[in-house]
């Protein structure tokens, strides 16, 4: 593959990402896919959709988790609702992760994905060891499908990720890095914090968004916005991933499945402005 190959977050049935339609009429060459609600998640399924993206030269560059009963309708209860963390939960999204990771593999894909939630703060709880545990026993079954697992940015900062990574202590855990969730749960400045964790980035957003005003900052949502009208600075942000390194897909994201008209065309918009940056920068 070329240099950051241009992406878009897609779905099938579950998540926020766009039908394979657009991706195709979008001229994109790459999709992090929605892993697909459990009774898509087939043989069959996953032999019909390669089919589709071989048609249309789209690669599955990685398949992203999510779960029933998830609901980031605020930071709270995001906190309370979200990933591997909340704990009464837990036990059957890992195992449900793990299924995950079998139908990525169906899919011919090295990269499974996921927000984990609110890693807890304490590290000596039982909450956070038993958390620990959970993930080391989802990374060896994820390594026994040939897979790395990247974790989304945002629900901490860069220094509780990495503590967290640490004490994960496995060789196939890395980040899926997302500068605008540092400003939309307010967990620090975007540019910072990826130069912080870059060792670890394995795949990256590309979504914009302003940051919260300051007295609410992490306990109100900052707002998503087009790629390019934030608060991130695109030029700035991919002359970091050079920095660090990062040569992988720039998979758009933008959040607006209620409105798919606009969700298109902010994308297409998203995918002209990467293509410049990618242009000016590269040469
Ligand atoms: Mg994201």
């Amino acid at each position: 593959m070329t240099k950051w190959p241009v992406g878009v977050f897609a779905s099938v049935d579950a998540g926020l990402g766009v039908h394979l339609e657009v991706v195709r009429e979008l001229g994109v060459p790459s999709i992090q896919l929605h892993a697909p609600h459990r009774e898509t998640r087939t043989p069959e399924a996953a032999r019909a959709f390669l089919t589709k993206c071989a048609d249309a030269a789209i690669t599955v560059t990685a398949v992203f988790g999510g779960f029933e009963g998830e609901s980031y309708a605020d930071i709270a209860t995001t906190s309370r609702t979200v990933g591997l963390v909340p704990e009464a939960t837990r036990a059957a999204r890992v195992q449900e992760m793990k299924e995950i990771s079998d139908f990525t593999r169906l899919l011919g894909c090295d990269t499974v994905a996921l927000h984990i939630g609110f890693v807890p703060e304490d590290h000596a709880s039982a909450n956070y060891r038993d958390l620990l545990k959970t993930t080391q026993d989802l990374l060896d079954h994820v390594a026994r499908n040939g897979q790395n697992l990247h974790l989304e940015t945002g629900q901490e900062s860069a220094d509780h990720l990495l503590h967290f990574i640490s004490d994960v202590g496995r060789s196939n855990l890395f980040i899926n890095f997302d500068p605008a969730n540092m400003i939309l749960y307010g967990t620090g400045e975007p540019i910072a914090a990826l130069k912080k964790v870059g060792k670890f980035v394995r795949s990256v957003h590309c979504k914009d968004a302003k940051w919260a005003p300051e007295g609410v900052r992490g306990t109100a949502w900052g707002q998503e916005v087009a790629l390019g009208d934030g608060d991130v600075g695109m030029e700035n942000y991919l002359r970091t991933l050079l920095e660090i390194g990062y040569t992988g897909p720039l998979t758009i994201e933008r959040e607006i499945p209620q409105d798919p008209v606009r969700q298109k065309a902010d994308i297409g918009h998203a995918v002209r402005l990467l293509e410049s940056l990618r242009k000016k920068i590269l040469g």
